[in-house]
């Protein structure tokens, strides 16, 4: 931050600056409020269908502005060109899903009917609602925290990430040209201080994706005014290889959840806890494919991993792999930063003799840097995997379906991956146990959480 101004900084070029976006004044941020409340009184009767064209407009807008979308992007946080690519077009099906389906979600329904009466169910906003977003996923981020509040009825004040402005500058102008009526939908920009302002002001719902030491702050803030607070925060993920899994489909299935978006994934394997039976010869695998990876230029088709966000997050990486090593770790690979290259790169790297008091497995780990375990029975596996203050997501690994079965029912996690078997789904709720966050968003659930049910009971007659 300069000149109240927010820097943004490439993180591949030595942190030289993409631009400046000016940061929100505290009257600003108030304006914002104001004008969001007014917009909610009409938008709030319109009906779901209606909403929707709007989004298709964005999702034209952002079809027709992809290149320059994804490229901004990679410039402002790192992800490699290929990466921002697929956000950008998992956000367009995202959108596609969520248009075609919001109308039926958001929908009355009759729950029940007797003699004399109907007992209906109506989803109806809260009102305003500040939204407050990381940076890991740029877009993502941006549409899927706002676009199911603001298809409830709710109107918006988002203050996305101070690491990458420019990509949420840009697609709040997306957002803009898709003529969502003036007020419906705002962005104010800035760090911690402007998410604290927003906070304070006259609104109804509060929707936070980061941190789970922020997330906490943010509900102290939303308890204060009694208002219902979405969270969506950190994760230190286990994964269990057991001895009877295919160790090459597991090896690689362990590596692209732990090193994609350098390691950046809130839901990503964090913690690999590996039999001992097997664990040599995992080790030795997972070797051979993370010191193939081409780190660079994320921008270069070929590269498969590219920098850190910022050199806040290079900072803290190193950090907590000095600490391991002090506690007597063995780097198996990587355990450094790449000098021939300027910015926030960090080699792929993977570590174990770990002990459990070690801030890689205390702490969650937002870099490309894994941790192996060694377990000698199921009870300790498991045990070992919920040893954590997080409960986002866990991996297991194992070709004894029973054994699968038994052991997701245990782990304290709201998304379970079994055998490289992704949780995502179009309809999957998203969201984690203990400090991975209160509430879930995305899918259908998503819409339950940021609208209020009413239920009404009337004559039949009536109907
Ligand atoms: P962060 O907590 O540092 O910041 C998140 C947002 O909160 C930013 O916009 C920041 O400016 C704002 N903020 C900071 N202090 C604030 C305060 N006191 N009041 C209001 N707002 C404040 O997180 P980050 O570094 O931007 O993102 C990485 C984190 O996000 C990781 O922990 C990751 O696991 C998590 N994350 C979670 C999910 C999920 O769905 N569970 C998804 C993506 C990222």
């Amino acid at each position: 931050m300069s000149d109240n101004h927010l820097i943004s900084t490439n993180p591949a070029k030595n942190y030289e600056e993409v631009g400046r976006v000016a940061v929100s004044t505290s009257k600003q941020i108030e304006a914002a409020v104001r004008a969001a409340r007014e917009a909610q009184r009409t938008w709030g009767t319109l009906s779901v269908g209606e909403r929707c064209t709007y989004f298709e407009n964005f999702r034209s807008l952002i079809k027709n502005n992809f290149e320059e979308l994804a490229r901004l992007q990679t410039q402002e946080m790192g992800k490699p060109i290929s990466g921002s690519r697929g956000e950008c077009k998992g956000i367009l099906h995202w959108l596609k899903w969520q248009i075609a389906h919001a109308p039926e979600f958001l929908a009355p329904r009759t729950l029940d009917t007797y003699e004399d009466r109907n007992v209906t169910l109506h989803f109806e906003p809260y009102g305003v609602a500040a939204v407050i977003a990381p940076w890991n996923y740029p877009t993502y981020q941006f549409v899927l925290n706002t676009a199911q509040i603001l298809l409830g009825g709710n109107t918006v004040v988002l203050k996305p990430s101070e690491e990458c402005p420019l990509t949420s500058q840009l697609l709040a102008s997306l957002m803009h040209d898709a003529s969502f009526p003036e007020g419906v939908f705002q962005c104010v920009y800035g760090d911690g201080a402007v998410g604290r302002t927003l906070l304070e002001q006259d609104i109804n719902l509060v929707s936070f994706t980061g941190s789970s030491q922020t997330g906490k702050e943010v509900y102290k803030q939303a308890a204060k005014k009694f208002i219902p607070a979405l969270l969506e925060m950190g994760g230190s993920s286990p994964g269990i290889v057991f001895e009877d899994a295919n160790l090459e489909i597991s090896c690689q299935s362990v590596y692209d959840q732990r090193f994609d978006n350098c390691g950046q994934v809130c839901c990503a394997l964090k913690r690999l806890i590996v039999h001992e039976s097997v664990h040599d010869e995992v080790v030795a695998k997972l070797k051979i494919i993370i010191e193939s990876q081409v780190t660079g230029d994320p921008l270069d088709e070929k590269t498969t991993m590219g920098p850190l966000a910022a050199e806040r997050q290079l900072k803290l990486l190193e950090e907590q792999v000095e600490d391991a090593r002090e506690r007597g770790a063995t780097i198996i690979t990587g355990g450094e930063g790449l000098s021939e290259l300027s910015g926030a790169f960090y080699k792929p790297t993977l570590i174990s003799n770990i002990t459990s008091e070690s801030r890689i497995v205390r702490e969650e780990v937002f870099g490309p840097v894994l941790s192996v375990q060694k377990f000698s029975d199921e009870e300790q596996a498991i045990s070992l995997a919920n040893d954590t203050p997080y409960g986002l997501s866990a991996f297991i690994y194992t070709d004894d379906s029973e054994r699968g079965s038994r052991v997701a029912a245990r782990l304290q996690a709201g998304l379970i991956n079994i055998n490289g078997c992704s949780f995502s789904s179009d309809r999957a709720p998203f969201g984690g146990y203990k400090e991975s966050g209160i509430g879930r968003n995305d899918g259908e659930f998503g819409y339950y959480g940021v609208t209020q049910m009413k239920v009404i009971g009337k004559p039949k007659k009536w109907v």
